[in-house]
């Protein structure tokens, strides 16, 4: 146990855990984290957030230093405060988004240079700018800066980003432990966060490995699992994340992003991850695509007109427990908000189910990694 995360129970390499928050609270681990890009989960008020059983959403904490911007983020108590959530934080630092074309980033070992999505300006991010944002802030984890290099790169520009990473994380790390770091914590009060760095390295196992031992002798509080889930080979991602766990203290927490299919967050928990986020719960369902007892089922389709049942017979969701599928194959075709809204709760309910039924089968030495969402949840 390290000071913030205890490992409850283990089966194999899965791990059920608690992650302590810096404001207080904990939240259980495996952990599945819907995304709140621009501070929120799209469609869903925190009241809603809260009936899915969700524990912790992550931000972006670039774009949201754009817009409405750090120092109006700080002013107003931070981002708990200001979008009435009580769970955990985590925030990304705006590395992903190195790899977006749309932001034109340049990038040096001082830094990056990316053009703003809303204003057009170009503005400069560092290692120490991406810890300050965080603190102004007031989240539970905020991200350090990485260079995550597009799919595809090798060779020497994969050595290359995987070195910035670490030369980053090194700067990161002096920043991280300046003592008038909290003079910018939010008006109010506030924590200071935990930082996690993020491990780079492609999907080539030596690098991944290098990038891991670096960054773990750096000294973070967990660490993301980087540059995966970008468009490579699944099985490739596999060897990749199980190069990267292996090398992560058994007592840090591991913080796979990006991934939110079922099955790869199975497969992933039984290669030592404990910490997820994914738009594709939210996504899917505002796109009419909804979990059912296996896979998933477009609203749309012909056979849910008229019909009385729920989604799920069983599932404990606001859609469910009061709706059919004919009043949302209703809504979604006559493009009513209520629609989207109440297909995200029922996909952020499952994830959240599915979670913590993985979580009960290591508790109860059950889990396996080639599980399938239906033997932990049920036929509904
Ligand atoms: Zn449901």
């Amino acid at each position: 146990m390290t000071g913030h995360f205890r490992i409850d129970d283990e089966k194999e390499l899965a791990r059920a855990g608690t992650l302590m928050l810096p404001r207080g609270g904990e939240v259980r681990t495996p952990l599945f984290m819907p995304v709140a890009t621009k501070l929120s989960v799209k469609t869903l008020s925190s009241e809603e957030l809260v009936s899915t059983g969700t524990e912790a959403v992550i931000t972006n904490g670039f774009l949201s230093s754009l817009e409405p911007g750090s120092d109006v983020i700080r002013s107003m108590g931070g981002m708990h405060r200001m979008m009435d959530w009580s769970g955990g934080i985590f925030s990304d630092s705006g590395g992903f988004q190195l790899i977006r074309k749309g932001f034109e980033p340049r990038i040096k070992d001082e830094g990056a240079r990316m053009r703003s999505p809303f204003s057009g300006e170009l503005v400069h991010i560092t290692p120490g700018s991406v810890v300050e944002m965080h603190v102004k802030h007031g989240v539970d984890v905020g991200m350090i800066l990485d260079h995550c290099p597009p799919h595809g790169t090798s060779g020497e520009d994969l050595a290359l980003a995987t070195e910035r990473t670490r030369v980053w994380a090194e700067r990161s790390r002096v920043r991280i432990d300046d003592e008038g770091l909290s003079d910018l914590l939010p008006v109010g009060g506030g924590k200071m966060p935990l930082f996690f760095a993020i491990t780079q390295g492609g999907i080539d196992l030596k690098l991944r490995e290098r990038s891991t031992r670096d960054l773990v002798g750096l000294g973070f509080d967990g660490y993301g699992i980087g540059g995966l889930s970008i468009g490579e080979d699944k099985e490739d991602m596999f060897k990749a994340l199980g190069a990267s766990t292996s090398f992560v203290p058994r007592e840090s927490p591991r913080y796979f992003m990006g991934v939110g299919e079922p099955r790869d967050v199975i497969r992933s928990v039984g290669l030592g991850v404990d910490v997820f986020d994914s738009v594709f719960p939210t996504r899917n369902a505002r796109h009419r695509s909804v979990f059912v007892a296996r896979g998933r089922e477009n609203i749309r389709s012909g056979k849910w007109k008229g019909k009385s049942d729920p989604i799920i017979e069983g599932c404990d969701c606001l859609a469910c427990s009061r709706y059919s599928r004919g009043y949302l194959y209703h809504l979604f075709k006559a493009k009513e908000p209520l629609g989207p809204m109440l297909a995200t709760v029922h996909n952020v309910r499952y994830m959240q189910n599915l979670v913590v039924a993985i979580r009960a089968s290591i508790l109860e030495g059950r889990f396996s990694s080639d599980m399938e969402p239906i033997d932990l949840l049920g036929a509904g």
